[in-house]
Parts: C-alpha cells; structure tokens; sequence
C-alpha cells in the first residue's frame, strides 16, 4: 500500500518519508541477515495449505530480500521466485520475450539546480525570486530543462468536480498561462474523490486539458500542528523520486505539457499577487479559513521560470502469468489478478537509533502475503481441472511503494491488448491478524463488479461491507488505479473490519506499516490467509466465468471521466 498520492508527490513535505528516499546504498551498514529457518516462525507444522502460503512469505519478507525495493538486486531475486512459483503452479508466461518477466525501465528524477524564477509586474521590472524564501523550485520528470514564461492566473485548488459543483477553472482563460494553485482538495468531498483531487498528478492533468503551460503550487496560510515551515521543504528540494522511463531516459509524467515549476512561498505569492484584482492578504485568510472556496484571479505580470532535473536510470520487473480462457469466445478476454511484490527497502540508520536496531522493512503484510495468494489462487485454478472461460492472468508488479510505477507501466505496455482487459482484481496488504467476518471490496459500488463480488463472497458465508474508513481513500491508493485510468472495472479486496478487525488493523497501521516490524514476528493466521485465498478464487472464477464482462455503472465518475480512455 503506497502513502497517500498527494503526500508522495509532495515528499519534500514529510521528513519521514523522505528519510527512507534519501538513502543512500547503505549496503555496509545493513546487518546480517538473519537465517531464515533460525527464527521464531517456524515452529510447528502446518496443514499444507497453510504451510505452502506461509513458504511463499518467509522467503519473501526474510531478512535477505532486504525489503524488496523497486530496483534493487534483492527486487530482482524476488521477481524470479514468483517466476519459478508462477511455473510450478502452471501459468503460462505472459511477459516479454516469451518469459514471465516484463521488464520496467525505471528512472530517478531529481531537481539538479535551485532553478530561477523572475516575477515581472505589468508595469515593473524584473525581480528575481528567492530561492528558499520565496520559491522552491519542482523536479520536471519530462525533461533535463525546463524554460517557461508566461501570465499567471490563480485557479484555487484547480479542480474541476463537476459532481460537488466545483469548476475553479469558471471564465477563466489560461491557455498559454501558468497557473497557480494551492494543494489539496474540499473536506467535503467524499474520501475517495478527495484523494483523487488532491493528487498532483490529477490537478496537473486538468491543467493541461485546460491548455496551461505550467503549475506552481502556492504554500497554504493554514496554519495547524502538521503545518511544516517553507524552510523544510527548501532543505529537501533535491530529494529523489522514481517513475517509469520513457526511450530517450526522461521519466513518464501525468502532463507534460503542464510541469511542475515550484513551489512558491507566502512571501513570494505577495509579491505575485501585488497589483492583482484580489489581494493576496485576501486569498490567504480564505484559505486559513473553513471550507474556503476561491474565484479565479488574473496575477498582473509574467512569471519566468527556468529548472533543471537529473536522471538516474534503473530497471526492475513485473512477473506474469496467464492461464489461457477455455471459451472460443470469451477466451480472449482477460480478467487481472494484481498484486505489488516490491516494498520499501532498509530504511538508513536514525541518529540515536542503537547499533545493530532492524532497519529491514520485511513487508510480510504489505504486500508479500498478497503475492503469496496471487500464486495460491494460480494454484487453485489449475487444481480446479476446468479451465477459466476467460483467459485470467497473475500480474506481480513493481514500484508501487514508489507511486504505482510497475502498474502504470503495464496499463501503458500491456503484454495483452488493452481492450481484451475487462476488469481488475488487486491485492495489497491483507491484514490477516484476526479471523475476519466480512470483506471489504472497494470499487464495488461503481461497477458490475460489485454483485458479481458479492454473490462470490456470500457463497464463502462472508458478508461484504462498505468502505470503512471513506477518508483514507483507499481506492485510489493501489495498483488497480491505473487501470480505473484506462476505463477498466476495478476493485480491490481486503479481509473486513467486523468484531476485532478494527482494532487489529489500526494497531497494524500506527505500528507495523511502512516500518521494520512489519515482518514474521507478527501472530499472522494462515487458517485466514487461506480462507482469504478462496475467497478471492471464488471471486476470480465468477468474473472469468460470466456471461457479461464488468461494466461501468452509469454515471460513476470515474467510470465517466475515463471512459473511451482505452481507445486512446
Ligand atoms: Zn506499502
């Protein structure tokens, strides 16, 4: 499960998150790893069911994986394991050449210059901004270079929500302009949407459709106790990300017609919003009020942006695995089991931390457990004796932890034609810590997905329940997302939050997520893990087997938004 999509985008804004990008290849300093039949987990023996999920987790969430970060040899040695375990459980390959590894040519992106910008007032002369104080400047994935210089106009939060009545883009022209706007979106907005909007990648998207040349993102005035001073974020602007590589080394970018410039300050918006028909003072105590709402504004001069972004290359993989359809129609349709097998590495040593503390973030939760049911679902189909009707395929991707990178690779080089895939099954992180009562299925209310996942999961006496916790946005937090973006169903499965599974779960996420003890030490329930394993097979079989592929339900908004995408 990756961090919020606004929150990676804005690494710069969070220390701890930018700790464990920031490290370095701290291969020295890694402690030994432990022997893996040495420890605590293994203990009694298994019914072999239990016991053969639980083998495919203590390999993967040992000590010698490191983590699993995308890019990294112990990733690569990961990938071939659940090649191997695709074989054995007789999945055909479905990645490139022939084999079960598609590769993902990946790229590290970094601002390489504190960049300039120059404000030009109307009836002005040129005054250089800042570094640090009035500006940051933003890392441009697309290009080394990045020259623009244009008129500015204030759109607000720049999103356009039809559904909430929401257009920050009203009567305003900016085509050819840079806009300027703040992060985030309305509290009002339902969970979901509000993760959606709040994306960067989201609202540089709607610049573009708008024909904007450029973003800067204005520093909230909204002060509060997670509130971060500009200073912080000018200490980490160089901080690294990672995308999926484009031929010529640039990184894949949501907009490239519309980058990123920066980030501009409080004191650096006073100086761009001097002259403007609304005052910057005004602006700002809106946006430190309640549920501000922002009408357009014309700045009144020209913003002269220049920034530079390095590039580091790499590569990792996805794993693929398909088991052809048996129906000579349907079968040429395909039904996707995702899962992500990366996760975030070894995190580099805190000050005061003791010599030899675990830095080795195993991610037995997030998500080698999910990579241990994709392979047991495979299984199962094959044991089954009846093949699937429509063709279904094992998808193990890479870089999610790093902003869905693996998947958004695949939904853009399908191994298969992008129209013959009719919906997404995902798997991230099933807390499998208490025997769960209910099922989760996010999604399942936007498409023909649901019922079709409801009958499946009655069947198994579960019962489905509503999204728990809306404000999390967990629907657009995971792989299947990228295919949401090509107008394919999607949904995505959790183990429910009935009687103890609350508690557990939210003791899972304030004390094991994204950190070392995510690991075997951990009382995980292998009965549940292969009750969940069925579950989801069921699942699986049902959409494979209908007589209808999924559909969009009318209206859905994201149903709506990305419709036709797949004809692009
Ligand atoms: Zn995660």
């Amino acid at each position: 499960m990756v961090r919020t999509l606004s929150a990676l985008a804005l690494l710069a804004l969070s220390t701890s998150a930018l700790a464990q990008t920031d490290a370095p290849p701290a291969a020295a300093a890694t402690p030994a790893p432990t022997p893996m039949l040495d420890t605590a987990a293994i203990n009694a023996p298994l019914p072999a069911d239990q016991a053969a999920m639980k083998a495919h987790v203590l390999f993967l969430a040992s000590d010698a994986m490191k983590g699993r970060e995308a890019g990294s040899p112990e990733f690569d040695i990961a990938a071939q394991y659940v090649a191997a375990q695709f074989y054995a459980a007789g999945l055909r390959p479905a990645g490139d050449k022939g084999g079960y590894l598609q590769t993902v040519p990946l790229v590290t992106y970094k601002a390489a210059a504190k960049g300039d910008m120059v404000w030009t007032a109307r009836r002005g002369s040129p005054q250089p901004l800042v570094f640090g104080e009035d500006f940051v400047p933003s890392a441009n994935p697309a290009a080394a270079t990045t020259n623009v210089s244009a008129p500015v106009v204030f759109v607000g939060r720049g999103i356009v929500a039809p559904q909430y009545a929401i257009d920050d883009y009203k009567g305003v022209d900016v085509r050819g302009k840079i806009v300027a706007i703040f992060a985030g979106a309305p509290e009002t907005f339902g969970g979901e949407e509000r993760a959606y909007f709040s994306s960067p990648a989201t609202k540089a998207w709607i610049a573009a459709q708008h024909g904007a040349i450029g973003i800067v993102t204005l520093d909230t005035p909204r002060a509060g106790p997670r509130a971060r001073p500009f200073s912080a974020l000018a200490q980490y602007y160089d901080s690294p990300r990672m995308t999926w590589a484009n031929p010529d080394g640039t990184g894949t970018s949501p907009a490239p017609s519309a980058p990123y410039l920066g980030t501009i300050s409080q004191a650096g918006a006073e100086k761009l919003f001097a002259g403007a028909k609304t005052p910057w003072t005004t602006i700002a105590a809106q946006a430190a009020g309640d549920n501000p709402t922002y009408r357009p504004v014309a700045l009144d001069g020209t913003l002269t942006a220049s920034t530079r972004t390095a590039f580091t290359p790499g590569a990792s993989s996805n794993v693929i695995g398909v088991i052809p359809g048996a129906d000579p129609v349907l079968g040429k349709e395909v039904v996707i089991l995702s899962a992500h097998l990366d996760h975030i590495g070894v995190s580099p040593e805190r000050p005061g931390q003791p010599a030899g503390a675990d830095r080795i973030n195993n991610g037995a939760l997030d998500n080698a457990i999910g990579i241990a049911s994709l392979i047991e679902e495979a299984k199962k189909f094959t044991a089954s004796g009846t093949p699937p009707k429509r063709t279904v395929m094992f998808l193990a991707v890479t870089g999610e932890e790093k902003g869905l990178v693996g998947s958004d690779f695949f939904a853009n080089h399908p191994t298969v034609p992008l129209k013959d895939i009719v919906a997404d099954v995902n798997l991230d992180m099933p807390v499998l810590l208490y025997k769960f009562e209910d099922m989760i299925v996010f999604g399942a209310d936007r498409s023909t997905l649901g019922p079709i996942v409801k009958a499946a999961v009655n069947a198994q006496g579960v019962d489905l329940s509503p999204d728990p916790m809306p404000e999390q946005g967990f629907f657009v937090r995971s792989d299947h997302f990228n295919f949401v973006k090509k107008g394919i169903p999607s949904v995505f499965l959790w183990p429910g939050m009935k009687g103890e599974g609350r508690a557990k779960f939210e003791d899972f996420l304030s004390h094991r997520y994204h950190r070392p003890g995510d690991d075997l030490t951990q009382p995980i329930l292998w009965d549940q893990g292969v009750r969940f394993v069925a579950t989801n097979y069921a699942i699986a079989r049902q959409i494979a087997d209908a007589p209808a592929r999924p559909m969009w339900n009318k209206g859905d908004y994201f149903g709506t938004t990305y419709k036709g995408a797949m004809a692009k």
